[in-house]
């Protein structure tokens, strides 16, 4: 994973490691959606089948110009009686968290040598409580969220929505991200977050109506692809299911489409945040591979 830096010519390592900052088990139709709209949810509520505990993941870009964090993960209070809200059906009947003190990111960037001081930006793919339970350790960084985000995770509806903004830091402030630069691939528009040029932002909407993947360019025309919930996994991914929380089906299938666009036209490294094969893959580098009953449509 070897670049130029711009302005030294100099080659510069671009590391990216995985921190899974505890597990989170929730309802078989929440990783895989059953019916449409509205009833999506419902089906997802009502469904008495867990998954096993699966990863909560964020991620560190170690890079010439600056450590980027994608997505903090959970916190330990997250297992406390009262953290989350009771009165939300989806927080009373859909999730289960496990975190433990040490599990919490602040702790383990400490772990692989960098202090949370460190962190230039952090990026967060979108609100919700298993990606933002760590952001009281990023005072001092720049945090980005797409303003459509923050937008649906604001006040008494972003709570209903299921965001927990009563348990943003008080400080939070972030850097709302409109786009507005170059289509990359299928997607129609990105914002490059380094000078380099060499990792980009994208929306992917579906998970979330404001949910942005952070794409890190590597050698041989390889992507690394931070999806954040895009799919709960790569299968998903490929075969174009819909989870049951997305808003929008229409939406998300688009989304999801594009994916496997990019992933048809170039070496992709698909990394949601809940997958348990996120880390493998990551190490291996191993890209998307598609069997011929997957179609892969031409959508832009
Ligand atoms: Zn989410």
């Amino acid at each position: 994973m070897l670049l130029l830096n711009n302005t030294s010519r100099e080659r510069v390592a671009v590391d990216i490691h995985s921190i899974m900052t505890g597990t989170v088990a929730i309802k078989t139709r929440q990783r895989e959606g059953a019916g449409t709209g509205r009833r999506r949810f419902l089906n997802m509520l009502l469904d008495r089948e867990w998954t096993d505990p699966l990863p909560i993941l964020a991620w560190v870009i170690s890079h010439g110009e600056g450590v980027i964090v994608v997505d903090t993960g959970e916190t330990a209070r997250a297992t406390e009686i009262g953290y989350f809200p009771r009165w939300h059906p989806y927080y009373r009947m859909g999730v289960r968290a496990h975190v433990k003190p040490e599990d919490e990111i602040g702790p383990q960037l400490n772990n692989l040598g960098l202090d949370t001081g460190d962190v230039r930006w952090v990026v967060m793919t979108h609100l919700h409580t298993d990606h933002a339970g760590g952001l009281h350790y990023f005072r001092d960084s720049e945090i980005l969220v797409t303003r459509t985000e923050l937008e649906h995770a604001e006040g008494r509806r972003g709570r209903l929505r299921g965001y927990l903004n009563n348990r943003f830091p008080d400080w939070f402030a972030p850097r709302p991200v409109d786009f507005g630069g170059s289509p990359l691939g299928p997607f129609p528009t990105s914002t490059a977050l380094t000078a380099a040029g060499d990792v980009h932002l994208v929306p992917v909407p579906g998970h979330t109506p404001g949910q942005m993947a952070v794409v890190v360019e590597e050698d041989d025309d390889r992507v690394v692809f931070l999806a954040g919930d895009s799919s709960y996994s790569e299968r998903l991914m490929v075969q174009g299911v819909v989870d049951g929380v997305s808003p929008n089906d229409g939406e998300a299938e688009q989304t999801l489409d594009r994916i496997r666009f990019l992933a048809s036209q170039r070496p992709v490294v698909y990394l949601p945040s809940h997958d348990p094969d996120s880390v493998e893959r990551l190490q291996k580098r191993t890209s998307v591979t598609f069997e011929p009953r997957h179609s892969v449509l031409a959508s832009a």
